[in-house]
């Protein structure tokens, strides 16, 4: 029978949740506290520039296509994609540079030159990574992890032996290649995705494919194309949305949850799926007794890095700057020590630019480029505007020596992000960006759990639950709820 289900944020994986349990023949409203859908992929135009506020790289074009095969569509009925060639430059201390070619085999070339065995021992690490993708996106990536039983599979047993999942991801890099330039090159993916190397176990190497072999894309109109195509479909769909309406309180009744209040008035459902940051619904919206996770639990948590970044308009093209560049022009060790083991600013840190303009003209006004720096930064620190100026300037201070162009006295528009915004806009626990930490015991059934343990009709999806945080994996978050819930009404 169908039940009204209202939830709770309108992120990815809150509208993915949405448009399944919408094929459901469910009634559903999505309630947001913003003024428009989409949660972190939120853009902004000003002076002639637009900006992605949140995701820049669109990885893993795999899984979009099949979220929207799903519903019979595919990814080219919502937006264009285009691969980017280079996916990415990579600036080294040493003011050498590497791009990441499309082509695989000038990338093995590139790497040859680097470290000599190396373009050999790239495909075997690309074979063993590829089989550690298969079984990720056909098999762990949609289980509802609500047990390890869910596991216990002999093919899935078989490969977990074989594939070395468990193990350190710097140390399955390290069996393959010597070189530094090399090893920070496959590493860069697990501190994408919010994990220190050494503690990202080799599961994560399936990022390395995605990465090289599948490639890094660009959606036309920029990655806030991703929300407005699945915003759209929900719409079609039927569900339902409502802006402006930061829910304050999950109501319970009954030993079931009856709906939500906003703006003190209430609102009823039959089933509620919370898609905000799962640590403010668990400490802040849930009444005293229905948390299923204490504040020590969450304190235990090792939080993905926030960040800290500036969107800036230049009067003026920078040459030979690609869409995406990495800035390893810093030690590594200390970066990724300074966020995750002695939380603190850091010295001179790693960081990224995404310069959409390079592909993307409509996004600066001509002769001009529009330049996204995110510094990756560890949680709960204090943020104020004389630390953000001191970040700006050193990171322009690189650029300009790295790029060997000045363009400092040419930025017309400049505008900052970081840890109270994340808190302001989307109620991110500590001023998170991208979740919890990859870790081991962050990863699958270790993960904070998708049903309530107390409230049988309360969900939870998003990055902080299963399978994790990126764009990729909140769709699949959104459709394994929305399972569970057919699952659970159908026993
Ligand atoms: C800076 C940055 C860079 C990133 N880079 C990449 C990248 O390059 N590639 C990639 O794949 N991923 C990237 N990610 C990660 C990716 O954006 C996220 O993992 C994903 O978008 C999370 O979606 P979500 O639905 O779980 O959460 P969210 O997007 O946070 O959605 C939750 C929604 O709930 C709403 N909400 C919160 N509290 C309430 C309330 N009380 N009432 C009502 N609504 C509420 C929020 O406003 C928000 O809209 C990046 C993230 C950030 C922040």
């Amino acid at each position: 029978m169908p039940k009204h289900v209202i939830v709770i944020g309108s992120g990815l994986a809150g509208m993915s949740a949405a448009a399944y349990l919408s094929k459901q023949n469910h009634q559903v409203t999505v309630v947001e506290k913003n003024s428009t859908y989409g949660g972190r992929l939120q853009q902004f135009s000003s002076n002639g520039f637009t900006f992605d506020m949140g995701p820049s790289w669109y990885w893993m074009p795999d899984l979009f296509d099949s979220f929207f095969s799903d519903f019979n569509y595919k990814t080219e009925n919502f937006y264009t994609l285009k691969r980017l060639d280079p996916g990415y430059r990579i600036y080294y201390g040493d003011h050498t540079h590497l791009d990441i070619s499309e082509n695989l085999n000038k990338l093995k070339n590139d790497l040859e030159n680097i470290e000599h065995g190396s373009s050999a021992a790239l495909e075997y690490y690309i074979k063993d990574a590829q089989e550690k993708y298969t079984l990720a996106t056909l098999k762990f990536m949609h289980k509802a992890s609500l047990s390890p039983l869910e596991y216990l599979h002999t093919d899935l047993l078989t490969k977990l032996g074989q594939l070395n999942l468990f193990k350190p991801i710097s140390k399955h890099i390290r069996e393959y290649f010597k070189n530094e330039k090399i090893i920070h090159m496959l590493e860069f993916p697990s501190l994408l995705l919010g994990g220190k190397p050494r503690d990202t176990p080799a599961l994560y190497s399936l990022m390395n494919y995605a990465d090289i072999v599948l490639g890094t894309w660009y959606p036309k109109g920029g990655i806030r194309s991703v929300a407005d195509g699945i915003y759209n479909l929900a719409c079609d769909l039927g569900v339902k949305f409502n802006f402006n309406s930061p829910v304050e309180e999950i109501l319970v009744e009954y030993g079931r949850s009856s709906g939500v209040k906003i703006n003190g008035e209430q609102f009823l459902a039959d089933i509620v799926v919370a898609n905000a940051d799962y640590h403010h619904v668990d400490q802040n919206l849930l009444q005293n007794g229905y948390s299923n996770y204490s504040h020590e639990y969450w304190e235990k948590r090792i939080m993905s890095p926030s960040s800290l970044m500036f969107y800036i308009g230049l009067n003026k093209s920078i040459n030979d700057l690609p869409h995406h560049s990495l800035f390893f022009d810093s030690s590594f060790a200390e970066h990724t020590e300074n966020i995750y083991d002695e939380p603190k600013w850091p010295k001179k840190p790693l960081f990224y630019v995404s310069c959409t303009s390079k592909s993307d003209p409509n996004t600066a006004p001509k002769d001009g480029d529009a330049m996204f720096i995110l510094i990756p930064v560890a949680t709960g620190l204090e943020d104020n505007e004389a630390t953000r100026e001191k970040y700006f300037n050193h990171v322009i201070d690189r650029i300009e020596k790295m790029v060997k162009q000045s363009f400092k006295n040419n930025i017309v528009f400049k505008k900052s992000y970081a840890h109270r915004e994340f808190l302001a806009d989307y109620n991110a626990y500590k001023g998170n960006a991208y979740g919890l930490a990859n870790t081991l015991f962050q990863t699958a059934f270790f993960r904070p759990k998708i049903k309530n343990r107390y409230l049988k009709n309360l969900y939870y999806t998003g990055q902080l639950t299963v399978p994790g945080p990126g764009m990729p994996p909140a769709l699949v978050s959104g459709k394994i709820v929305a399972n569970q819930i057919k699952e659970d009404l159908n026993e």
